[in-house]
């Protein structure tokens, strides 16, 4: 499913559904709910038998080592499968987990590449190509918010730049 030219595929529905909330047992930040699925194919192998049949939440604290948890379960990042991009050393920082698109990649067609527009840059980089991301992306979350995020930063320092040349 293209998220580009899509705006109703199947990973972006329900996405945004806001649930009551846990608080991080370490940072005590609020959490994102996550769906048990998306963390049974983010946690390491190893750890799959700990999961369980609950949600989990993540926790959203850029500082904080803590991925998912659940009453007395936690995963700390070092116990998953890909770095969530939302902590601070996320390395690399994945905006489309589908594609394995970076914020640098994005930035770098905008800047260096001269995408103009988002599809441009989807075009450029792949991103929101072939979209899993209930499964593929920490959240759970459709990464098409995210990766218009970095392209409207991206679109600003260009246009910053250009205007130091004027
Ligand atoms: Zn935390």
């Amino acid at each position: 499913m293209d998220c580009c030219t899509t705006s109703n595929c199947s990973c972006c529905e329900n996405s945004y559904i806001e649930t009551l909330s846990q608080a991080c047992p370490v940072c005590k930040y609020q959490g994102m709910l996550v769906k048990n699925f998306t963390v049974k194919h983010i946690v390491l192998d190893e750890y799959l038998s700990q999961v369980g049949s609950n949600d989990y939440f993540l926790c959203t604290n850029p500082e904080c080592d803590v991925g998912y948890y659940q009453g007395e379960n936690v995963f700390y990042k070092q116990q998953l499968k890909v770095p969530i991009w939302l902590k601070k050393d996320a390395n690399p920082k994945y905006v489309c987990y589908c594609s394995k698109v970076t914020e640098d990649d994005i930035m770098e067609a905008v800047l260096k590449k001269g995408a103009k527009t988002l599809s441009e840059v989807c075009k450029i980089t792949g991103a929101m190509k072939d979209c899993k991301c209930e499964i593929n992306n920490p959240t759970g979350k459709c990464c098409a918010d995210i990766v218009k995020e970095v392209f409207e930063k991206a679109i600003k320092i260009k246009e910053r730049n250009t205007d130091c040349l004027n």
